[in-house]
């Protein structure tokens, strides 16, 4: 694995966020190698050059220790938002393991969104953690179906490995949930594959599930994507383009009636579906705002 260097990792403060309520965002990789075929992160707007190779940002657990050490409010960190933070590299050089030993020494919260069930190895520190402040475990599923998510998420592990983690996590205490996205229209946008999902993620043990039926297409992605359709999903590009053209915003033509699926099936299992309950819910018995003790 290669590194680049940084100035900053963790961002500034800002007042819960309308995504998942966070206050900070940490990403100690840039890139990422897990190769789903509809990774909006590969847009040319970001600018991230060979975005399939994962580097990492040198002296990265240095860096956030004197960051967080110098924050004058704690808060929830997010991480997983432009790169997988638990790619395979992970797994020997445990950098967001240790991120997360410094986060739990500092007082503050943290957010995860993977793909990866290598997040259970830290479910030790997320107890840890969770013991102070919020916890929320996000795990990406598309597709219930793990052949079909060989061809969209072809270098993480699959479907039903995620699921055993959203058990693992969800036995251990830790808030968790399932980002149902993107749906695809064309591909994994049936009432079939969203019912399945919900049910299984209730099983789990999962408390929410957080749905797009739909995609956002912008320049470069869009490239990748159609040539990855080519490989695996003959005639659906065309479809593609005969229906959105250059659009950035693909909603699924089932996009009203799947929302009403999934709200009717976790309205009966007890599951949350939107945002504003999932962060009240996952903050629930936790201070808002605290000042950082090691300020003072
Ligand atoms: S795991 Fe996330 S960042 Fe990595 S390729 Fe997939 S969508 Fe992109």
């Amino acid at each position: 694995m290669d590194y680049i260097t940084a100035k900053s990792i963790v961002s500034n403060y800002r007042e819960d966020d309308n995504w998942f309520g966070n206050n900070y965002n940490m990403n100690i990789y840039k890139g990422c190698c897990h190769g789903c075929i509809y990774c909006d992160s590969r847009s040319e707007c970001y600018g991230i050059e060979k975005f399939d190779e994962v580097r990492a940002k040198e002296n990265s657990l240095e860096i956030i220790n004197k960051e967080l050490k110098s924050k004058r409010r704690t808060g929830v960190i997010s991480t997983g938002s432009m790169s997988d933070p638990y790619n395979p590299f992970e797994k020997k050089y445990n950098l967001t393991g240790r991120a997360l030993e410094i986060v739990n020494n500092y007082g503050f919260g943290i957010d995860i969104a993977t793909k990866s069930d290598l997040i259970v190895r830290d479910i030790e520190v997320l107890q840890k953690i969770k013991e102070h402040s919020p916890v929320l475990c996000k795990i990406t599923i598309t597709t219930i179906d793990d052949e079909l998510c060989k061809k969209i998420e072809p270098n993480v592990c699959v479907t039903s490995k995620r699921f055993e983690a959203i058990r693992r996590l969800s036995d251990a205490g830790i808030y968790t949930g399932v980002l149902l996205m993107p749906i695809l229209p064309f591909i994994n946008d049936t009432e079939e594959n969203i019912l399945s999902v919900v049910r299984k993620a209730k099983k789990c043990g999962a408390k929410f599930i957080y749905p797009l039926f739909g995609l956002t297409l912008r320049n470069k992605q869009r490239d990748y994507f159609f040539k990855s359709l080519d490989n695996n999903f003959y005639g659906v590009k065309e479809r593609y383009l005969k229906t959105y053209g250059n659009e950035y915003l693909c909603l699924s033509h089932n996009a009203n009636y799947l929302y009403k699926v999934l709200s009717n099936e976790c309205k009966k299992l007890g599951l949350l579906y939107n945002m504003k309950d999932i962060i009240e819910d996952y903050k629930k018995g936790y201070y808002n705002e605290q000042i950082s003790l090691f300020d003072m």
